[in-house]
């Protein structure tokens, strides 16, 4: 029988284990504040925007969201994230990617003070993360090693293959997956659009992590059987004259070879959401050196 990994489920006792804290940091006079801000003309941002606030809204965290003008000179962006560095109620800024064309996405990265970075991507963040020392693990890696220590999958000493080494989510997931430590420990090979014969490479993982970006690309003939499948990918296509999403594994074909897999939706996408909130929880919990018990 296939383990079906419900994502909802974990997310959901992560959010209440985050309301729990965030009533512990009211109580010692620091309640969480995450701000949300908006550059983009992609019309699924402002969707993940409102999410997000909506997310906090619901565990307590103060949201504030800042719409800067498409229009508006890249400096406006970066002189907006210089003023929630320093205000005091953020405790976490998170720029919705991507951002319009004339602003320097490298420079915005750079920006956001490396303490309230909860996406982990200041250059900081990211070397503490590959230096086996992260301050906030990405939130899609992170939701990812959290599924997998849900359905009790062991990954020490396991074959793991992550489809995809883009910088939010194949490269730090490879090194949570072969850090040292608890959700880590194991032999990881990384595949991308160069790999030769990525069949082979999935036949022999006991852990598949597919973040490609290509709908239902990965199918059950190409998995080990027994394999556990994180399918972090999110593809809206037209079927039968509805618009679906669907991830980067055929799920019915990958369904009767895996041990265990995620659905899309369902999967990873709570996850990446909520420990986003995880994030913005620990870093008020750090500037605040309040013990909290983080979910
Ligand atoms: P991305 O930046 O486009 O990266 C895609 C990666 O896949 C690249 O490294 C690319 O290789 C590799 N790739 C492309 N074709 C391949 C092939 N035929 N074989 C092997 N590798 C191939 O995408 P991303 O931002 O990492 O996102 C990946 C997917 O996850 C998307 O569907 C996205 O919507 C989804 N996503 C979901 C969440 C969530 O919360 N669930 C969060 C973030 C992203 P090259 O480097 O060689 O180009």
């Amino acid at each position: 029988m296939t383990d079906v990994i419900d994502g909802n489920a974990v997310a959901a006792d992560i959010r209440d284990g985050v309301a729990d804290c965030v009533d512990r940091l009211a109580e010692a006079g620091e309640r969480p504040g995450l701000a949300t801000v908006l550059m983009s003309d992609d019309p699924a941002s402002e969707t993940y925007v409102s999410m997000k606030q909506r997310d906090c809204e619901e565990v307590g965290i103060d949201g504030v969201h800042v719409d800067v003008d498409n229009d508006a000179p890249a400096d406006e962006l970066y002189d907006t994230i210089e003023e929630l560095n320093d205000d005091d109620d953020v405790h976490g800024i998170l720029v919705q990617m991507p951002l319009v064309d004339h602003v320097d996405t490298r420079r915005v990265l750079r920006t956001v003070a490396p303490e309230k970075d909860v996406d982990g991507f200041h250059p900081e963040n990211v070397g503490r993360l590959v230096a086996g020392n992260p301050r906030f693990k990405p939130c899609t890696p992170h939701g990812v090693q959290r599924l997998l220590e849900s359905a009790g999958v062991d990954t020490d000493g396991a074959e793991a293959v992550v489809v995809g080494r883009s910088d939010i989510v194949g490269k730090p997931m490879a090194n949570l997956l072969f850090g040292r430590g608890d959700g880590g420990n194991a032999t990881t090979t990384v595949c991308h659009s160069h790999t030769d014969n990525l069949e082979s490479h999935l036949g022999r993982a006991d852990i598949v992590v597919a973040a490609a970006g290509i709908p239902e690309f990965i199918t059950g003939d190409m998995l080990r059987e027994g394999a556990t499948v994180i399918d972090v990918g999110i593809n809206r296509v037209e079927r039968d004259g509805d618009s679906v999403l669907v991830g980067d594994v055929d799920y019915d074909s990958a369904k009767d070879v895996a041990g265990a897999i995620t659905p899309v939706p369902g999967g990873v996408g709570p996850m990446t959401r909520a420990m986003l909130l995880y994030n913005t929880v620990k870093s008020a919990a750090e500037k605040a050196d309040v013990d909290v018990p983080l979910p």
